[in-house]
C-alpha cells in the first residue's frame, strides 16, 4: 500500500523505524528483531539505509520481508550520498519488483572528505524529482522541527522543504523532538509556507542515558528540563531509565494525538520490547493497534 492512501484516511497511525545490518555477520540478529516488531502489525515500518549505499541490499531485503512475510507496509530509505542516476534507477526497479511502493528520499549525512558537489543528486529534492520522474512510487522526505543543522535559520530550511514538496514529496517525517510545543509551532510554519502534505511525527524513546550525548551531538535536539531530570535521576539504573523513557515517549504520543496529530512514527531502534510496550500503552488510544 502507498502511504498516501493510509494518510488519506485521517486516522491515527502507529509505525516503527528499524535499521538494516551493517554486515552479513549481524544479519540474523537484525532480521530476528525486525520480524518481532513486524509481528506487532504496526501501520507501516520504515527501513533506514547507511549513507553511501553500502547497506542498500539489506534495506531492500528487510523492507521486502516485512510486507511479504508479515503483511506490514514498508518504506525503504534511499540517500543521495554515493547514488548515481544509473544506480538510483536500478534500485527503484529492484524495490518495485520486490513489491515496495514507498521510498524515503534523503540526502544522507555527508561523510568527512566526501564531495557531494560531484554527485548526481546534491539534495533530497533532486532525488525526489528523479524518483517521481521514472516511477509512481510514493515518496517521503525528512523535515526538522528544530532546523537542519546546516541551515542558517528555520525560514531558509522551510524554503528548502517547500522545494522538496514541490519536487513531488508526498509526505514528511520529522527528526526526533522531545518538546511537543516545538513541533506544533513548526507545523504552523510549514502550513504558513504552503506545505500541506501529511507530517509524520518522529518520536524517539530514550531507553538508556548513553543515547543522549549522541542525539544532541548529531541533531542539536532540545532537551526539556523534565526530560533532563528523568535522565539525571534514572540514567544510572538501566531498567528504571528504560521504563521512564518509554513512559516519556508514550506521554508525548498521547499529547500529539490529543492535539489532532494522526501519524506517529517511533524510532524503535530494532528493540522489539520497546516497540511492544509503546504499542500496548496505546492499545485503547490508537484503534488500529491490536495487542
Ligand atoms: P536535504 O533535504 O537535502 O537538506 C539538507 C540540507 O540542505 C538542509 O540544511 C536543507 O535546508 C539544505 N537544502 C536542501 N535543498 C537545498 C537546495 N536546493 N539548495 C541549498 N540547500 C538546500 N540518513 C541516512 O544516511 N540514512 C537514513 O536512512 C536516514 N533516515 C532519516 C530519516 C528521517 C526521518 C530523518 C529526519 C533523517 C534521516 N537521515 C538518514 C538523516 C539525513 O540524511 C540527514 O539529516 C541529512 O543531513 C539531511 O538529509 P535531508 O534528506 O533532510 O537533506
Amino acid at each position: 500500500m502507498k502511504l498516501t492512501e493510509l494518510f488519506s484516511k485521517k486516522i491515527p497511525t502507529l509505525s516503527f523505524e528499524v535499521f538494516p545490518p551493517k554486515t552479513s555477520s549481524n544479519y540474523d540478529t537484525v532480521k530476528c528483531a525486525t520480524s518481532e516488531i513486524a509481528k506487532l502489525k504496526p501501520d507501516f515500518m520504515s527501513v533506514t539505509c547507511g549513507a553511501g549505499g553500502k547497506t542498500d541490499v539489506y534495506t531492500a531485503d528487510i523492507a521486502a520481508s516485512l510486507s511479504r512475510d508479515y503483511g506490514v507496509t514498508s518504506i525503504a530509505h534511499m540517500t543521495c550520498v554515493g547514488t548515481t542516476k544509473e544506480n538510483a534507477q536500478k534500485r527503484i526497479k529492484e524495490l518495485q519488483e520486490l513489491g515496495i511502493e514507498n521510498i524515503l528520499s534523503l540526502r544522507g549525512d555527508i561523510p568527512e572528505g566526501f564531495q557531494i558537489e560531484k554527485c548526481d543528486f546534491k539534495h533530497a529534492c533532486a532525488l525526489t524529482a528523479f524518483v517521481k520522474s521514472i516511477s509512481d512510487m510514493c515518496v517521503g522526505g525528512a523535515c526538522y522541527p528544530e532546523c537542519h543543522p546546516e541551515s542558517a535559520n528555520i525560514s531558509e530550511d522551510i524554503a528548502h522543504i517547500k522545494e522538496k514538496v514541490d519536487a513531488g514529496c508526498d509526505f514528511l517525517t520529522t527528526q526526533m523532538f522531545f518538546d511537543n510545543n516545538i513541533f506544533y509551532k513548526y507545523l504552523c510554519k510549514l502550513r504558513d509556507a504552503g506545505i500541506n502534505v501529511p507530517v509524520v511525527a518522529g518520536i524517539m524513546p530514550v531507553t538508556n542515558a548513553s543515547q543522549i550525548d549522541r542525539i544532541c551531538r548529531l541533531s542539536g535536539t532540545y532537551l526539556p528540563s523534565r526530560f533532563i531530570n528523568i535522565v539525571d535521576r534514572f540514567g544510572s539504573d538501566p531498567e528504571a531509565m528504560k521504563q521512564a523513557g518509554i513512559i516519556y515517549a508514550t506521554e508525548q504520543i498521547i499529547d500529539l494525538l490529543a492535539n489532532g496529530v494522526n501519524a506517529i512514527h517511533v524510532y524503535s531502534m530494532n528493540k522489539p520490547d520497546v516497540a511492544a510496550k509503546i504499542q500496548s500503552n496505546l492499545s485503547h488510544i490508537i484503534p488500529s493497534v491490536k495487542v
